[in-house]
């Protein structure tokens, strides 16, 4: 008797989720939305990171909103989303917080500072260390909400034509490093220069630009940058785990219903995640080729130069950081965390990625 009761208790269940599934399958789409991203389309890790997080949208909220992703200049440019969103042109937008330094000087804390915080690190200062409450009081001015959307973890140091054996080497070269990597390449001596991903390869490769950073092994490979730079120095001191982002424009996202706002901003969280994951795992593969198979010189900075490039980004970091009030906030929360994740991590991850290739 129990048995039958249970069996028709589980076939209602069975028959009402059947119903449930079949109506939201069939229902048309509530909110239909446009994401504008910096990226071009497709682009690899980044722009597909947008379709994925679109993708998780229409899907987690069984269809109810349709989020359709623009490439670069499709509907507006590439560093002209933070505005379209801002006045609701689009309701989303996909890019990185550094590109709106002219907005809001501290919005370079949340993608990506020299000899700042890791991936792992950016995530649990933003979700558990009150990074993000910062980052949405700075993004509110605009009308915006914004989010943590991907990592590309630690990127590489970038190509370059010589050795870089000590500080002097890198005086007066012309290196193609955006941001406050640049002001701190320019402290060292060299030339820092400015150009969109698309200018990089024909720049190496002419002797326009001496050498160039870009993102790491998967995105520099597609770029065919090994074609013109023999040595691909490590670690990327200048972006140590560029933190990606999607704002949503505030009045659109508050006009949803709780639990498709809820479904929003975890999407965001869950491509996040998935973003570094993809980043790491193709940076694995496209490493290995470029060292076996197009016989790559891969060279580490050496300390000497790393600790130079060190002490010049604190005082760039914090000279930025004392030009106004809210920069200046940021900037406090931000090395108080990362101090505490340099003494945790020095006795965790950093302790344990070195024992791990002991021979
Ligand atoms: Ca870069």
């Amino acid at each position: 008797m129990k048995r039958r009761q249970f069996l028709k208790g589980a076939g209602a269940a069975a028959v009402a989720a059947g119903a449930m599934t079949s109506t939201t399958a069939q229902a048309a789409p509530e909110f239909k939305w446009k994401m504008v991203t910096t990226w071009p389309k497709n682009f690899p890790g980044l722009g597909t990171g947008a379709n994925y997080l679109a993708k998780l949208i229409n899907e987690m909220s069984g269809g109810r909103i349709k989020v359709k992703v623009y490439g670069a200049k499709e509907l507006v440019g590439a560093l002209e989303i933070f505005d379209a969103v801002s006045r609701g042109t689009a309701e989303m937008g996909h890019g990185a917080a550094y590109y709106w330094k002219g907005k809001s000087r501290a919005a370079q804390f949340f993608a990506a500072v020299p000899f700042g915080l890791t991936a792992q690190e950016m995530n649990s200062w933003l979700y558990h260390g009150g990074g993000m409450e910062l980052w949405e009081e700075i993004y509110a001015e605009f009308g915006l909400v914004p989010g943590a959307a991907g990592n590309t973890g630690v990127q590489m140091g970038g190509w370059f034509n010589k050795e870089i054996n000590n500080v002097a080497d890198l005086e007066g070269l012309k290196m193609r490093i955006p941001g406050l990597g640049g002001e701190v390449l320019k402290r060292a001596g060299g030339t820092p220069v400015l150009l969109p991903g698309g200018e990089i390869f024909p720049s190496l490769q002419s002797g326009a630009i001496d050498a160039t950073e870009w993102v790491g092994p998967y995105n520099d490979l597609a770029f065919g940058l090994h074609k013109a730079a023999k040595y691909y120095y490590y670690p990327g001191w200048h972006e140590p785990g560029t933190t990606l982002e999607c704002f949503v424009n505030k009045e659109a996202l508050e006009a949803l219903p709780k639990d498709l706002q809820v479904i929003v901003r975890n999407a965001i969280r869950v491509a996040n995640q998935d973003m570094l994951a993809d980043f790491t795992a193709k940076n694995n593969r496209a490493l290995e080729q470029l060292v076996t198979q197009h016989k790559v010189e891969l060279r580490k900075y050496p300390d000497e130069v790393l600790e130079k490039l060190k002490a010049l980004s604190d005082e760039v970091v914090a000279e930025e950081a004392a030009k106004d009030p809210k920069t200046k906030k940021v900037f406090e929360s931000f090395v108080q965390f990362r101090d505490q994740a340099v003494k945790w991590h020095g006795v965790s991850e950093q302790a344990y990625l070195n024992a791990r290739t002991l021979s």
